[in-house]
Order: structure tokens, then C-alpha cells, then sequence
């Protein structure tokens, strides 16, 4: 069986040219192409397989959106109900409670606005985040002209998402969007409202968590993962209902991202199944024995799923 994650999936965003996104056409024609090549199977054949009442289909497949993103009540929900399917949605809660966007998604929107290397330039300038930047290299040299904006796309999400410490991370990140951006506009966009949850859940959209504020969770203590895995299901239990909130899935999601106790946490909050991002497909052997951290194909690993600027 597959499990297949998105994430932004939307017609090319006007305010942000170079941000990378798989479009809508797209992601309907990928939709067309997994029902000639798979089977999408029902929410509770879905529940039957975790429970080992039924044996893994090898041609089953489920569809995964992360982030609680704006695009994925707008445009995903109306598309899957149209379709008769059905999704895991798993949200970061801090997009219901925060002031302005999660660290990851300010990266992403200053990536997408400016391009990598006006950001690159920008953290260059920056007296607390220079120690982090990893010299030498031709993007920390203030009087290169970079010309490849991919490459230095890459290296400033390497630097603000596992490099930097966060509390230097977010001060900058506060600094800047408040210099370009007006936050609470964009968050409004951004985002999925706990009322679009709502009616998501309602219409059989199965909602899960995925920790608070979205850090690398195996860089974490055991507390602040405890708080952010407690926090963030004891939030979207409490708008869905306690039996209503039952998996999860890893921020970022590769190996590196979680630790033995990260999975040992998640079954004492009552998680009973979690998704990793691991391209493979979801055999007997992970219902047994690895049901907390199963593997997750990205969606440009199959025809249509590439993603655009
Ligand atoms: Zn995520």
C-alpha cells in the first residue's frame, strides 16, 4: 500500500514567483493517473488494515496533505469530495494560535517572494546569524553575485532549519518579515481556519497531528518533544472531539527528524499509527512493527507530481 504526502498544491502563487508548488492541474491528472495504476481505499478499510483485521493491498494507496494550508481547504477538499476520496490532513496547531507563520513556512514565503539568493544576502548583513553560516563557501561572500538561486535556496533552508539555533532563527526571521511583509495578511492566506477544519472533518477528512510549531523534533529535549506532541493533539482533540484525533505525522519526516522517544511519546498520548517520509511502500512487516513512523512517498516520485515555479 502507498501512503503519497503533499504539500503546497495551488494555480502559481502572483506574490511569490519563485516559491515551488505542484499545480492544481497537475495534481488532478496525478489523481487520474493512481486510479489506472492503484486502488484508493476507504477511510475505514484504511482503519481495518492498521488494526490487522485485513491484509496490506498491494495496489491500496491514501492520500496525506500536511501543514493546514489554505490550499488544501480551498482547493484539495472541494477536489477530493468531488472525487469521493478522502485524506489525512496533519496540522501544525500554532496556525490556529500563533500571531504570524511558523518558522518553516516564513522561510519558505521569503524564498518564494525573493529567491534564494536576495535571502542569502539579506542573512549575510546579519551580525547574530553570520557565526552560522557555514564558511567557506561562495554564498557567505558578500561581493558574489549568485547566480544560481537554487543552490541558494537549498543552503538557507540548511542554515535556518538545522544549523541555527532557534531562538537566533526566529528573531531574525521576526526582523525581516517585519521589514518586507505585512505577517498577519499573508497568515490569513496561508492558512486553514479551525472553521475549515471543521467542516473538513465533518465531510470525512481525517485530521491528525503534527506537533505545535513544526521543529525537528529529534532535535529536541524529551520535554519540549512531550509538549509539542501532548500540546498539539490535546488542541485538535479539543475542536474535533477526544476519540476524533488519532495519528500524527513527523515535521520534515526523514529518519533524522525523530527519535526513539519521539514514537514512545506518541503512544502515551494515544496515537495509535504515525506517518514518516521514507519512499516506500507500506508493508505486513510496518503494521506489525513500525506503526508509528510509516513510510510516506513524496508526490514527485510519480508521474505529474513535479513540483513548479
Ligand atoms: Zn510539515
Amino acid at each position: 500500500m502507498k501512503a503519497i504526502m503533499y504539500h503546497y498544491i495551488c494555480p502559481p502563487p502572483v506574490d511569490r514567483p519563485y516559491a515551488t508548488h505542484l499545480s492544481s492541474d497537475n495534481f488532478c491528472k496525478q489523481l487520474d493517473y493512481f486510479k489506472q495504476t492503484d486502488r484508493f481505499i476507504a477511510s475505514d478499510e484504511f482503519d481495518d488494515i492498521i488494526n490487522s483485521r485485513i491484509p496490506v493491498p498491494d495496489d491500496g494507496i491514501v492520500l496525506t496533505f500536511d501543514d493546514g494550508l489554505k490550499d488544501h481547504s480551498q482547493f484539495v477538499f472541494p477536489e477530493l469530495l468531488k472525487r469521493g476520496l478522502w485524506g489525512f490532513f496533519f496540522v501544525p496547531t500554532a496556525i490556529f494560535t500563533g500571531s504570524g507563520l511558523l518558522a518553516v513556512h516564513r522561510i519558505h514565503y521569503l524564498l518564494g517572494r525573493y529567491g534564494g539568493s536576495a535571502i542569502m544576502e539579506k542573512m549575510i548583513g546579519d551580525e547574530y546569524l553570520a557565526p552560522f553560516l557555514e564558511k567557506p563557501s561562495k554564498f557567505y561572500q558578500t561581493t558574489y553575485r549568485y547566480q544560481d538561486n537554487d543552490e541558494a535556496t537549498v543552503a538557507v533552508k540548511r542554515i535556518l532549519n538545522y544549523v541555527a539555533p532557534p531562538f537566533v532563527r526566529d528573531a531574525w526571521l521576526t526582523k525581516i518579515m517585519l521589514e518586507l511583509c505585512d505577517e498577519n495578511q499573508i497568515k490569513k492566506d496561508y492558512y486553514f481556519t479551525k472553521e475549515d477544519m471543521i467542516s473538513m472533518h465533518a465531510a470525512g477528512m481525517i485530521i491528525g497531528g503534527h506537533t505545535v510549531a513544526h521543529p525537528v523534533l529529534g532535535n529536541l529535549c524529551l520535554d519540549e518533544q512531550r509538549r509539542e506532541i501532548e500540546d498539539s493533539l490535546a488542541c485538535l482533540r479539543g475542536i474535533l472531539g477526544e476519540k476524533s484525533v488519532e495519528s500524527f505525522s513527523f515535521p520534515y519526516g526523514r529518519k533524522a527528524t525523530y527519535t526513539d522517544e519521539t514514537l514512545q511519546l506518541l503512544k502515551d498520548a494515544e496515537c495509535r499509527y504515525s506517518f514518516a517520509v521514507e519512499h516506500r511502500n507500506i508493508t505486513a512487516e510496518d503494521i506489525s512493527n513500525n506503526i508509528l513512523a510509516l513510510p510516506r512517498w513524496d508526490c514527485n516520485q510519480f508521474s505529474y507530481g513535479q513540483l513548479v515555479k
